[in-house]
């Protein structure tokens, strides 16, 4: 039996992300059942970071954490992002959409500029225009596509460089209350920690009833991606994130010169190591083929992932009120890269009472906001 201080459970982007950070306060283990971190959602995300998701509180903690993206990579590492614009695009009936979603990202990003109909055709030329395609559009030049490995390996970095440690292939078995502490078997060891830290993705619940917590109601939803070449000769590197405002698609470019396309489809799911299905693939491809001018002749890689969601689609950062020193960080559904520099100083702060940090204050976070003790949970 090994007794340390914080035991986090999941070696996810929720889970380093704040392990890097509670680790400064007394010894810190991170359980990952996988033989790698981000092996699930953090690892098959799309990995882009904007205002066009989630609620006022997800484009809060986007707000803060985009700063962090935008500041200058680690010396001898790899940046955790870089500037690509977004483009947001309507049909005509989606003019309210439209107009609530350039309300929101103005609020927070001040570059980004309404397009009128043929003018989406010069940032990306293969979208349909006019009277059977998009009439509008909304670019935010200041977005940033993240890297989900150099994100996930500069917090692990920064978990060991303060002392703790990531164990993979620990997959958590049992979890009780003794005393004044929690014990978690492994299949290896066992530990005694004086909290524990929930971060176990879609696997959040199972978790908490594992231990005898009540459980949030998450919801995973499985998320497909295709990547395909675009037509020979046409160069996609400069083109923007593009995404309807509505039902749809998103697609954008990779750095091998290939497109990356979602139907943004939600279907609900076990957690589960989630493989996409063929008729998911093909809706990407036809969606895609629909809204543009660009046929999609072999579909080269497909995946899914999952996408957690509390009842009320905001993350939950807190004390579970049933249960001492059981920490939920769960429910980063479809924003979790994007919004984890911000969630993880939220975290450090809740679990040792310090000082709510100055960015959250800044960006309008109340305290209470991440809680699970919220009403609307
Ligand atoms: C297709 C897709 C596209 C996405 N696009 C974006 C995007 O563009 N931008 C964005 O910000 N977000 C995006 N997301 C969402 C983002 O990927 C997730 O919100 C984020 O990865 C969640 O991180 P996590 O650490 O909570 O979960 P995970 O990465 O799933 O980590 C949880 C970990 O807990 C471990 N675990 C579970 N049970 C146990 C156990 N019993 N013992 C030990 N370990 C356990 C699992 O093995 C897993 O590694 C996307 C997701 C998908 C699927």
């Amino acid at each position: 039996m090994r007794t340390i201080e914080t035991l986090v459970i999941g070696g996810g982007i929720a889970g380093l992300s704040a392990a890097a950070r509670i680790a400064r306060h007394g010894e810190t283990v991170v359980l990952e059942r996988e033989s790698a971190p981000g092996y699930h959602s953090s690892g098959r995300s799309a990995t882009f970071c904007h205002f066009g998701i989630g609620d006022g509180l997800v484009h809060k903690l986007t707000a803060v954490s985009k700063a962090v993206f935008a500041a200058p990579a680690e010396d001898g590492f790899p940046p955790l992002a870089r500037r690509m614009a977004a483009l947001f695009i309507a049909r005509a009936e989606e003019s309210d959409q439209l107009d609530r979603l350039t309300a929101t990202t103005l609020a927070h990003s001040p570059e980004a500029e309404r397009i009128a109909g043929d003018a989406l055709r010069e940032i990306v030329p293969v979208l349909k225009t006019g009277a059977d395609g998009f009439s509008a559009g909304l670019h935010d030049p200041d977005a940033y596509k993240l890297d989900s490995d150099a994100m996930l390996q500069a917090n692990v970095r920064a978990l060991r460089d303060a002392g703790g440690e990531l164990v993979p292939d620990a997959p958590v078995e049992a979890i009780r209350r003794d005393g004044e502490r929690w014990t978690v078997d492994t299949r290896g060891e066992s530990y005694a920690a004086k909290r524990i830290v929930n971060a176990a993705g879609a696997w959040a619940d199972k978790l908490a009833e594992m231990a005898g917590v009540k459980p949030l109601g998450l919801t995973p939803l499985k998320r497909t991606i295709i990547a395909f070449r675009p037509p020979e000769g046409v160069d996609v590197s400069g083109w923007p994130f593009t995404k309807t405002v509505g039902e749809g698609f998103y697609m954008l470019p990779e750095g091998s010169g290939r497109l990356l396309a979602s139907p943004m489809d939600e279907t609900a799911s076990e957690p589960c190591d989630a493989q996409p299905d063929e008729e998911t693939i093909a809706l990407a491809a036809w969606n895609v083929e629909q809204a543009t001018t660009m046929p999609i002749r072999r579909i080269e890689h497909k995946w899914s992932g999952l996408r957690t969601f509390a009842p009320d689609k905001s993350p939950v950062a807190g004390y579970a009120p049933d249960a001492p020193g059981f920490f939920w960080l769960a429910g980063q559904g479809g924003f979790g890269l994007q919004t984890s520099p911000g969630m993880a100083m939220a975290a450090e702060a809740l679990l040792f009472g310090l000082d709510w940090p100055e960015a959250l204050g800044e960006a309008g976070i109340d305290l209470g906001e991440l809680s699970p003790k919220r009403p609307s949970l």
